[in-house]
C-alpha cells in the first residue's frame, strides 16, 4: 500500500536549520565546515575532543552543561564543558604518564557512565585511538576485538574485569594496562579515579592532522564476524554538519541519542556531534523500558530524540501512550539502524505530534548519508535523500547480489524505481579509511570511484531514496526475487505484529520458500486461526513472494544494537552452526 505524506507545517519548515535543500546541496563545501570548526590551538591541526570539548570551554558557554548523566536511580548528575575540558586533559595526562604513545588503542568496556565519556575524549585528545566495546559482551568477544585492535589500554570497571577480562588477560600481549573505573583495584590493574584525581587538569591537546586515526568501531555483525572500521579526526567535520542538517540540532538542545557508544552511532551522535554543537547530550545509564524512556523524555525536557526502529516499535506495542506524559518539548524525532516501517512513522505523527525521520547510514560511512530533513515532507518508507556533501549512486548488480564491475566499470542506474547497489563517492571526511588489518576487504569496498555500501536500494523520481534490503540478503523463489524487509514490511501491516523476521529456506522445488517469524502485539494469541489469517493477509500483499510459512516466536533474536538477526533465524531452522554470536541480545 502507498502511505499518505506527511507534508510540514510552514512555521516548522521556516525554523529548520536546513530550508532550501536544493541550494544547499549546489553550494555545500566541506571547506566551509573545516572553517567554521577552526581555532584549534595549532594551524593545521584537527583534533575531535578539541572541536568537541576545548572549543566551547574556552568560550562564553563553559559553563553550559555538556553531558546530564541519569544513573539507575533515576538521579541526574551535570558535568559542564569546563569540567569536561579538565577531566579529559588527566586523562590524556595519565595516558602520557602511563607510556601510552600516540595512535595506540584505548578500550573502554564500560555501561553509559561519566568516565566512559571522559576516556574515549581523553584518549582522542592523547592522540591515541579509541574503541569502544559494548559492555554487555561476553569474554570471546572482547578478547577477539582486543586482539584484533591491538589494544594498549582497557578502561572496565572492576566487576567486568573480574568476569569478563581477567581470564583472557594472559592471551592478549599487547594490553599493558588495565584502568578500573570505581571499586578497588585489582593485582595488574590501576584504579583510574585516584590517578585522574592525582594527574593534571591541563594539558596541550596532541597536534592532530585531520587523517590521523582517532576511533576504531566494530561493526554490528549481522551479515557476518563484525569487522574494525576505522576513522580519522576530520570526520568531525561530518558529525558536525549531518548532526545539524538530518537531526536539525542546535546549540540549545537537550539532545537524546539512545544508541549506546559501543555502537557507531551512540559515539558520532551519542557523544561527539551534540558537543560539538555545544548542546546538552543526555546519557542514561538504564537499559530500555517504556515506562523509563517516557520519563527521561519528559524530566529532561528533550528536545531532539534519535533512536532505533526496535524502540519505537516496542513503545507502540505498550500499554502506556506518549500522551500519558508531558513531551512538549520535543521538536524532532529520528531513526536509524534498520528499516523503519510507515506504521511507525505515522504513529510517531500521531501519538507524538510529531513524524519520526528516517535516516540511513553505516559504521563504514562514520556519519548519516541519506536522510528525512525538518524542512521536508515524508513520505513514509523512504530514507529521505543525501545530505548537502553527499553524492549517492545506485550500480547495476551482477548475479550475486552486488555491484557488476566489468573491466574495472560500474554502471550507474539513472532511471526511477530501478533497484541496484546503493554506492557513494568517496570524499565525505568520516568515510572509514580502513578495514583493521583486513586491506584486502577494503580494498573489495571500492570499484570505479564508488564506496559499494552492500545494501541494496532505489530511487524515486524525485531522489528520496528507498531502502529494498542488504544485497547479500536477498531470497530466491521461485523465479522471484524478494528482500527479507520488502516481506516483513507487509507483515508489520497487520494489528496483530510487533515485529517480524523472514528468511529463504532451501527448498527442493521453488529454490527457497519464504518463511516469516512473528513477534504478536499484546492482546493476541498465538492461535492457528491467526496463523492463516497472517499467511493469507501477506499472500493479499504481497502475491507470489509472500511467505509459504510463518511461526511464532516472541523473542526474535536481535543484535544488541537492535536489529533482527535473520542470518541467525536461518541457521536455527537449518541447524547449521550459528555462527558469531558475539553481537546478539540476549534477553533479560
Ligand atoms: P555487519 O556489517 O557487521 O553485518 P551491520 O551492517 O548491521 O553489521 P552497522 O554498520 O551497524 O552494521 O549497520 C549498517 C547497516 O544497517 C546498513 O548497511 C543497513 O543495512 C542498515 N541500516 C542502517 N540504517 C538503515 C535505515 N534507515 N533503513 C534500512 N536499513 C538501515
Ligand atoms: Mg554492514
Amino acid at each position: 500500500m502507498t502511505w499518505p505524506r506527511i507534508g510540514k507545517p510552514e512555521q516548522v519548515r521556516a525554523a529548520a536549520n536546513l530550508r532550501d535543500y536544493a541550494r544547499a546541496c549546489r553550494e555545500f563545501s566541506w571547506d566551509e565546515a573545516r572553517r567554521e570548526l577552526s581555532g584549534l590551538p595549532s594551524g593545521n591541526s584537527l583534533n575531535i575532543a578539541c572541536v568537541a570539548v576545548d572549543r566551547h570551554a574556552a568560550g562564553p558557554r563553559c559553563g553550559r552543561t555538556a553531558i546530564r548523566w541519569i544513573d539507575r536511580h533515576d538521579r541526574a548528575h551535570d558535568f559542564s564543558y569546563s569540567e569536561l575540558r579538565e577531566w579529559t586533559n588527566r586523562f590524556a595526562n595519565l595516558l602520557q604518564e602511563l607510556g601510552v604513545r600516540r595512535g595506540d588503542r584505548v578500550f573502554t568496556l564500560l555501561g553509559r557512565v561519566p568516565d566512559l565519556y571522559v576516556a574515549a575524549l581523553g584518549t582522542m585528545k592523547a592522540g591515541c585511538v579509541v574503541s569502544p566495546l559494548f559492555s554487555a559482551f561476553g569474554p570471546e568477544p572482547i578478547r577477539e576485538r582486543l586482539r584484533l585492535g591491538e589494544g594498549s589500554v582497557l578502561v572496565t570497571t572492576p566487576a567486568l574485569y573480574r568476569r569478563k577480562v581477567r581470564g583472557i588477560r594472559d592471551f592478549l600481549p599487547s594490553l599493558s594496562h588495565v584502568l578500573l573505573v570505581g571499586g578497588d583495584a585489582e593485582p595488574r590493574t590501576t584504579a583510574l579515579g585516584p590517578a585522574l584525581a592525582a594527574a593534571d587538569p591541563e594539558f596541550d591537546a596532541v597536534p592532530t592532522k585531520p587523517e590521523d586515526a582517532a576511533l576504531l568501531h566494530f561493526t554490528s555483525g549481522t551479515t557476518g564476524t563484525p569487522k574494525g572500521a576505522l576513522h580519522v579526526h576530520q570526520a568531525v567535520l561530518a558529525h558536525h554538519v549531518t548532526a545539524r542538517y538530518a537531526l536539525d540540532l542546535r546549540p540549545d538542545d537537550m539532545f537524546w541519542c539512545t544508541a549506546d557508544p559501543g555502537w557507531v552511532t551512540g559515539m558520532s551522535y551519542g557523544v561527539i556531534a551534540p558537543l560539538t554543537h555545544g548542546a546538552t547530550l543526555i546519557s542514561d545509564e538504564g537499559e530500555f523500558d517504556a515506562l523509563r524512556w517516557y520519563r527521561v523524555l519528559s524530566a529532561q525536557h528533550v528536545t531532539v530524540w534519535y533512536t532505533a526502529p526496535t524502540a519505537l516499535r516496542m513503545l507502540m506495542r505498550d500499554a502506556r501512550k506518549p500522551g500519558d506524559f508531558d513531551l512538549a518539548a520535543l521538536r524532532f524525532v529520528a531513526s536509524v539502524g534498520e528499516p523503519l516501517n510507515p506504521e511507525v512513522v505515522v504513529w510517531g505523527q500521531e501519538a507524538l505530534g510529531l513524524p519520526v525521520h528516517d535516516n540511513w547510514w553505516q559504521t563504514e560511512t562514520g556519519a548519516i548519508m541519506i536522510a528525512n530533513l525538518a524542512a521536508a515532507e515524508i513520505r513514509p518508507g523512504s530514507m529521505g535523500r543525501p545530505l548537502p556533501g553527499v553524492k549517492a549512486g545506485l550500480l547495476e548488480r551482477g548475479p550475486d547480489g552486488r555491484a557488476l564491475v566489468t573491466d574495472g566499470r560500474v554502471r550507474e542506474i539513472t532511471a526511477p524505481g530501478v533497484e541496484g547497489e546503493l554506492a557513494l563517492r568517496p570524499g565525505w571526511p568520516s568515510m572509514f579509511r580502513a578495514y583493521w588489518h583486513d586491506s584486502e576487504r577494503y580494498a573489495r569496498a571500492f570499484a570505479d570511484g564508488w564506496y559499494l555500501t552492500g545494501d541494496v536500494a532505489r530511487r524515486d523520481e524525485d531522489g528520496h531514496f528507498w531502502f529494498v534490503g542488504r544485497a547479500d540478503d536477498v531470497i530466491k523463489s521461485a523465479g522471484h526475487l524478494v528482500g527479507p524487509f520488502e516481506v516483513e514490511n507487509a507483515l508489520l501491516a497487520h494489528p496483530a505484529v510487533a515485529e517480524a523476521g523472514v528468511i529463504g529456506k532451501p527448498d527442493p522445488v521453488a529454490g527457497e520458500l519464504v518463511k516469516a517469524f512473528v513477534t504478536l502485539r499484546p492482546g493476541y494469541e498465538p492461535t492457528e486461526t491467526l496463523r492463516w489469517e497472517l499467511l493469507a493477509f501477506g499472500r493479499h500483499a504481497l502475491g507470489a513472494v509472500a511467505p509459504k510459512e510463518l511461526v511464532f516466536d516472541q523473542w526474535l533474536p536481535h543484535t544488541r544494537s537492535g536489529k533482527v538477526m535473520r542470518r541467525l533465524l536461518k541457521a536455527r531452522e537449518l541447524g547449521l552452526p550459528e555462527g558469531d554470536v558475539s553481537t546478539l541480545e540476549v534477553p533479560g
